[in-house]
């Protein structure tokens, strides 16, 4: 038995054509599903009695349970859910000028341990299966309804690693981008991986055009290898030569994330070796401000900032500022999941 809401359009016409049946009625399904919400395989009326038992037989129906959500003065909402097995899960929805925006986790903790980041404070206990990456969208589409407005782009940056959950979220990026489910457009949604290389140039083949993130934060050896231990395992070299080769294979223009963090990547040197680093790459760089997670990083001061931002525009790198949101409820990866357990 598996969730509805966890198999995309085109598995779903081969299992439905495996078993003798019309492959239209995975359109109708989804209609089901997606347009007319029903909280059951009973409640999709188009379907026959006998064809909805035999769903029934192989499918369930189900949803997230939230157990809390946090509202930010500048409108970031912050939700836990609860799985099946009382794992929790955060999803985090921002609203920009250009639409709403989803942050959407993809394990139970995480096993990359970047020091910077408070995902990592719990080991990875299970990757999210892909009806429960889909629940998110879903669950805060439905939400969203309600006033009249809906999830306009997803980002995969919430707690855990996508490519090391790589099969579900390939398949939950097909169904939150299909039309006859939540429609989300492709150049709207972004992957950001820690930089497993192996996964980026892999990921050169998935047909959909959407958007992918590297995180990363340190342009020497040295450093990255020292606060992002994924670095040991695939260099910088490494990584460069996984992101020309997805560039080669797609054309999709890269982006490069970079905390900045005061006294550890901030200064004119580090500005230097990430210009070296995105030389020769085309990319845009995405300085993002840190978010207070730990008390051994802090964020880069204003006058830090503009000077990095500056020697990167007078390299021409492409290099924009990230506005920060939800600084008010611990929106950071990892941040209220954490809360919530010490709280009971
Ligand atoms: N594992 C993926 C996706 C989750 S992290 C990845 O590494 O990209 C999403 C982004 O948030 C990453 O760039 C991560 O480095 C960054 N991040 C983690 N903790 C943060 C913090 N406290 N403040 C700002 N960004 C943070």
């Amino acid at each position: 038995m598996r969730s509805l809401f966890g198999i995309s359009r085109d598995n779903l016409v081969s299992f439905l054509v495996a078993n003798g049946h019309p492959k239209f009625r995975a359109v109708q399904i989804y209609e089901g599903l997606y347009r007319q919400n029903v909280n059951s395989i009973d409640d999709i009326k188009v379907l026959k009695n006998e064809f909805k038992d035999f769903l029934k037989g192989n499918f369930y129906l189900n949803s997230l349970e939230l157990v809390r959500k946090e509202e930010s003065i500048d409108g970031t909402v912050k939700y836990l859910f609860k799985l099946y097995d009382d794992n929790l899960i955060e999803t985090v929805l921002m609203k920009h000028d250009y639409g709403n925006s989803l942050c959407v986790s993809t394990q139970v903790g995480c096993n990359f341990a970047c020091a910077f980041c408070a995902s990592g404070l719990l080991k990875k206990q299970r990757n999210l299966k892909t009806d429960e990456l889909v629940l998110q969208v879903k669950y805060i589409n439905d939400d969203l309804s309600k006033k009249d407005e809906k999830v306009s782009s997803v980002v995969v940056m919430g707690i855990g690693e996508p490519f090391d959950n790589y099969d579900n979220v390939l398949e939950f990026l097909e169904i939150i981008n299909d039309d006859k489910a939540l429609a989300i457009g492709s150049r709207h949604i972004t992957v950001s991986t820690v930089g497993l290389a192996p996964k980026i140039e892999e990921f050169s083949n998935f047909p959909l055009q959407v958007n992918l993130a590297i995180s990363l934060h340190f342009a020497s050896d040295e450093k990255r290898s020292k606060y992002m231990p994924v670095n040991r395992a695939y260099n910088l070299q490494e990584l460069k030569e996984a992101i020309i080769k997805y560039y080669e294979k797609t054309n999709r223009r890269i982006t490069i994330e970079y905390i900045l963090l005061k006294g550890v990547n901030d200064s004119l040197e580090d500005a230097r070796a990430l210009v070296e680093f995105v030389s020769g790459l085309n990319c845009y760089v995405n300085l993002i401000p840190y978010n207070s997670t730990s008390s051994k990083f802090e964020r880069s001061d204003e006058k830090a900032v503009n000077e990095f931002f500056r020697y990167l525009k007078r390299n021409n790198v492409n290099v924009t500022k990230r506005k920060e949101q939800g600084h008010d409820i611990n929106a950071a990866c990892g941040q209220l999941r954490n809360k919530q357990i010490k709280e009971g």
